[in-house]
């Protein structure tokens, strides 16, 4: 069985077609999918009675049952989801004066074993699919009955790690008989799969995108991403070098300060040095506490000092205005602490 939610548009057309129905049908049930928000049969009156068989013998309609919700001081709202085989995710609402954006889980678990963060606690158990991303993004508009202006996929999970399917996943939420999400209100974040960030390049979207970076140096990389070690600094730079060769993007840096280990002036002086010349903005983030890992929040003036080294040196830069905060909304930290009975 198929979650019709999986299907992008031309796979869609694709599958009537090869299955003797009508091309013009993939618009019908978009139509009902995406603008009238259907999720039964019964209700899409303008199919025909063999177009419905098909469906109704081969899909599904996918489901997120919330099973938690937590709201934060400043409007920012986690929702703990069940997929349809009973696996536990997160999905994050934030508010900003631009509008609502949702952060989007693309794992269930993450491989990629960085240091500091909570989602590789639970090692990959699978790869969402691009249905159950864009469910993430219906059940929110459902549940918090707004209107996403804004998809960021940096829940738990690497997308370039799950990249075909991420890939559908925006191809739906930008597809005008889709979720109609403008590109450039979509932002993709890599560890810094360099493969894919290149393939990435190759697909020329607006779509942005933002890679992980947190240290200035392989030797601290290496200690805190183990992704570091198969495709290096050295590496890093030059796919983004790559990437604006085919495209003329402006890439996201983002750089955790974690404290009295990547947050000093010396360590602010050599990320200047490393990035010159590149087409890239800084995004400095406040580190979020994680109870089992040892890495603690660098503090106020510390981190407006890293910042002011950047900016004397003309890197472009801001200091993340953190959210959620008050309610473990960074990175895997509702699961785990839902496992463990401790969540409030
Ligand atoms: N795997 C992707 C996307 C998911 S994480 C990536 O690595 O980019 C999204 C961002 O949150 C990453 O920059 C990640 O390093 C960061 N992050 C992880 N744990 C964090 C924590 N405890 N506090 C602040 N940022 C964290």
């Amino acid at each position: 069985m198929i979650n019709i939610y999986d299907f992008t548009f031309s796979k869609l057309e694709e599958y009537l077609v090869l299955n003797k129905e009508k091309k013009y049908r993939a618009r019908q049930i978009f139509d009902w999918l995406y603008q009238k928000r259907i999720d039964n049969y019964e209700a899409m009156t303008n199919l025909n009675e063999s177009t419905l068989k098909l469906l109704k013998e081969n899909t599904y309609f996918g489901t997120l049952e919330k099973v938690l919700v937590s709201e934060s001081s400043d409007g920012t709202v986690k929702y703990l989801f069940k997929l349809n085989d009973g696996k536990l995710i997160e999905t994050v609402l934030m508010s900003h004066n631009y509008g609502y954006s949702v952060c989007i889980t693309s794992q269930v678990g993450c491989n990629m074993g960085c240091e500091f963060c909570a989602s590789g606690l639970l090692k990959k158990q699978r790869n969402l699919t691009s249905g159950e991303m864009l469910l993430q993004v219906l059940m929110v508009e459902k549940l918090f009955k707004k209107r996403i202006s804004h998809i960021v996929i940096m829940g738990i999970g690497e997308p370039f790690d799950n990249y075909y399917h991420v890939r559908d996943f925006l191809t739906n939420a930008n597809d005008h008989r889709g979720l109609e999400i403008g590109a450039r209100h979509m932002t993709v974040s890599t560890c810094g799969i360099v493969p894919k960030i290149k393939e990435f390049a190759l697909e020329k979207t607006q779509i942005n995108l933002a890679i992980s970076l947190h240290a200035p140096n392989n030797e601290i990389r290496d200690k805190i991403m183990p992704i570091n070690k198969a495709y290096p600094i050295e590496d890093l730079i030059e796919s983004i070098k790559y990437y604006h060769s085919k495209s003329s993007r402006r890439i996201t840096i983002e750089y955790i300060l974690l404290k009295d280990f990547n947050d000093q002036k010396e360590h602010a002086l050599e990320l200047a040095k490393l990035l010159k010349g590149l087409n890239v903005y800084v995004n400095l983030i406040p580190y979020n506490v994680v109870l089992e890992k040892p890495f603690q929040r660098s503090d106020k003036k510390t981190m407006d000092d890293f910042f002011k080294v950047l900016k004397a040196n003309n890197i472009n830069a801001t200091l993340r205005k953190e959210q959620g905060h008050d309610i473990d909304a960074a990175c895997g930290q509702l699961r785990s602490g839902y496992n463990k009975g401790v969540v409030r």
